[in-house]
């Protein structure tokens, strides 16, 4: 197997066209070319300037989950640090995180944050839905997304092996001289997300949830919202 480094776009869209898989950390993709055998080319973007910015507003597909430190909101900041071990951390990628893994602790906090994915093609680089770039698995350059007023991230104590832990992330944005709330929920492998505005108390916003999907969610899931939307709503109203 040959692994490109590229280390400008135009070198990155050339190792695409000539079908190499991208890898970030190999966390995953390690064991199922063991298993199912190796690809001719391989391409890691680790030296790729574009996939490796951290904030603000932007977070760089190679960029190892343990780097990901207060130049990004909250939500995101927390979703990383608990992902894996520290050993999956110090080696897994935003890219292969977002793209690649079943679990995607990641992409509830990208969804709040309303995060755009910058993909790239062989002949283009642009920005996505990022719903859409994870689904049809993209190449993902990194995320963009506009600062959040706060956010806030939880995610509840799983045993290894046993069902995904329920993930809740929050974030408020400002938006036309009001602010609306973000709310993005894993439950099982399934991401559900919404936004309502917020106005000056959480109940009025928590009742326009319940009336979404996440009014179809089981009461202990429901009263994780309720909680983190309830503090997250005084924080941005002590601001
Ligand atoms: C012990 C263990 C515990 C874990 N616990 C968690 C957890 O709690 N929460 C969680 O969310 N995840 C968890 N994971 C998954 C972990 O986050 C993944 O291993 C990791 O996200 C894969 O990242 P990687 O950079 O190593 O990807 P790789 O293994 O290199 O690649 C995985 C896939 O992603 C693709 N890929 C990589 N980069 C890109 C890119 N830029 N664009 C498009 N496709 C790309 C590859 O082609 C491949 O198909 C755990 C993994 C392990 C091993």
């Amino acid at each position: 197997m040959l692994l490109h480094l590229p280390t400008s776009v135009t070198e990155a869209q050339e190792c695409m066209a000539h079908g190499a898989v991208p890898v970030g950390g190999a966390t995953l993709i390690w064991a199922a070319w063991q298993r199912d055998g190796f690809p001719e080319q391989a391409m890691s973007l680790r030296n790729l300037p574009e996939a490796n910015a951290i904030g603000p507003g932007s977070l760089g597909a190679a960029v190892v989950l343990n780097r990901i430190d207060d130049r990004v909101p909250e939500v995101l900041r927390r979703a990383a640090a608990g992902v894996g071990t520290g050993a999956v951390r110090r080696t897994a990628t935003v890219g292969g995180n977002l793209v690649g893994s079943t679990l995607r602790c990641l992409l509830p906090a990208a969804l709040v944050l309303d995060a755009r994915a910058v993909t790239l093609e062989t002949d283009r680089t642009y920005e996505t839905d990022l719903a859409e770039a994870v689904a049809k698995q993209h190449l993902l350059l990194g995320l963009r997304w506009r600062e959040p007023l706060a956010s806030a991230y939880h995610k509840a104590a799983g045993d290894a092996g046993g069902p995904p832990p329920l993930v809740v992330a929050t974030a408020v944005h400002a938006e036309d001289g009001g602010r609306r709330l973000r709310v993005a929920v894993r439950d099982g492998y399934e991401v559900l997300s919404d936004s309502t505005p917020l106005d000056t108390d959480a109940e009025q916003a928590l009742h326009a949830l319940e009336r979404t999907e996440f009014g179809s969610l089981d009461p202990a899931a429901r009263d994780v919202i309720r909680r983190q939307v309830t503090a997250l709503a005084g924080r941005v109203s002590d601001s």
